[in-house]
């Protein structure tokens, strides 16, 4: 399994951010070197194109499928997957599998991991998550969740209540104030918080806790949109996931219309509602949402509707990579960093498509594609 280091030339044009770019560097001994080596030091590799740093999803489910927990060898597989569509970091969204195991395979991306999603019975998908019995409980899971964790914590946010009946509808899962105490705990637990919220009324809670992270987003009203903003709060529009909100609608017309209706609104809207996000000034994140219905290793897809959306190409490259690196306090790109970095035969900036064909992939200094 284990790729052994070569020396790497890596040229062309290196995005190392928003406002660095370097025309050339090395790779040795598994580091970066922005300093060209002597002579006799050659490399046995050259890679050449536009490179970027390693890709981060950042609502990605390892060790989840549509059933619940899956293998090691299955998750294992999921993250190849991603690793080889350019995603070198993936901070999970919820996994009820212990995927610690993931942090000592060289091969497989950097993991940030969020423990078990929490949530309560009948109001998330079945198998996926710890269901408290009582929200009570909800302060003191959250603490043994954080410690479980790579500093993040899942929370579900609301989920449709089908014991409301025709009325079912979506319906926060959280009391505020307990709500407010669990992210408390795990901030003292130097943990952040995100949370699952499709509706507009989970989102004053969320905002009133404290929370640090917002995924899906679906229903954040443009009037509540500067505060996201201004409290540094991330979204993670999950385009993937909403695309699939027409079909959701489709199944529950008979039964919750009340919800269906809700769930269409959403997905007509949902490429407005990211260029309202962005135009906001709040910080979006890429997140595919693999693991559950949506396959891994499809970041360039997500990436592409962020642009179909209305988001500039430049914006969501920095967003998939240097930018998502900083905001999960992963470094950037620098004199004696772990070298990660993807290369592609075009500017992704200038066409967006290009990420869906990275030409080499290097993790930990390892050439382990192309
Ligand atoms: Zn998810």
């Amino acid at each position: 399994m284990s790729v052994p280091h070569v020396p790497v030339h890596v040229k062309g044009h290196v995005l190392l951010d928003d406002d660095r770019e370097v025309g050339e560097l090395w790779v040795r001994d598994g580091r970066v070197s922005l300093t060209r080596p002597s002579p006799q030091g050659s490399a046995a590799r050259v890679l050449e194109g536009w490179v970027l740093p390693g890709l981060v999803d950042v609502h990605c489910h390892v060790g989840l499928d549509a059933g619940g927990a899956v293998d090691t060898d299955t998750a294992a597989k999921q993250a190849l997957a991603d690793r080889d569509a350019g995603v070198l970091l993936v901070r999970d969204a919820g996994s009820p599998l212990d995927t610690s195991w993931v942090h000592t395979r060289p091969d497989l991306p950097r993991l940030a991991r969020a423990g078990t999603h929490v949530a309560r019975p009948r109001r998330y998908l079945r198998d996926y998550g710890l269901e408290l019995d009582d929200v009570a409980q909800l302060p003191e899971t959250v603490r043994v969740q954080a410690r479980a964790g790579d500093g993040w914590v899942k929370l579900v946010g609301d989920w449709i209540d089908r014991d409301l009946g025709p009325d079912g509808d979506l319906r926060p899962l959280w009391p505020h104030e307990v709500l407010a105490e669990a992210v408390a705990v795990a901030h003292a637990e130097a943990a952040r918080v995100t949370v699952h919220a499709f509706s507009e009324e989970v989102v004053a809670d969320l905002l009133a806790a404290g929370v640090d992270c917002i995924e899906h987003g679906t229903g954040i009203t443009p009037e509540l949109m500067g505060e996201v903003a201004a409290r540094g709060i991330a979204v993670t529009p999950t385009l993937l996931q909403v695309a699939q909100f027409e079909a959701i609608a489709q199944q529950a017309d008979a039964k919750y219309p009340v919800y269906a209706a809700r769930m269409r609104r959403m997905h007509e809207r949902r490429h407005q509602q990211v260029r309202d996000l962005y135009d906001a000034g709040i910080q979006l994140l890429v997140g595919t949402d693999a693991g559950g219905t949506i396959g891994h290793g499809r970041i360039a897809d997500e990436c592409a509707e962020l642009v179909a959306a209305g988001v500039p190409a430049r914006d969501v490259v920095a967003m998939a990579s240097w930018r998502a690196r900083a905001y999960l306090g992963f470094g950037a790109v620098v004199e004696g960093s772990s070298a990660d970095l993807v290369v592609y035969s075009a500017d992704p900036r200038d066409d967006i498509s290009v990420l869906r064909h990275p030409t080499a992939v290097v993790l930990r200094g390892r050439v382990v594609l192309g």
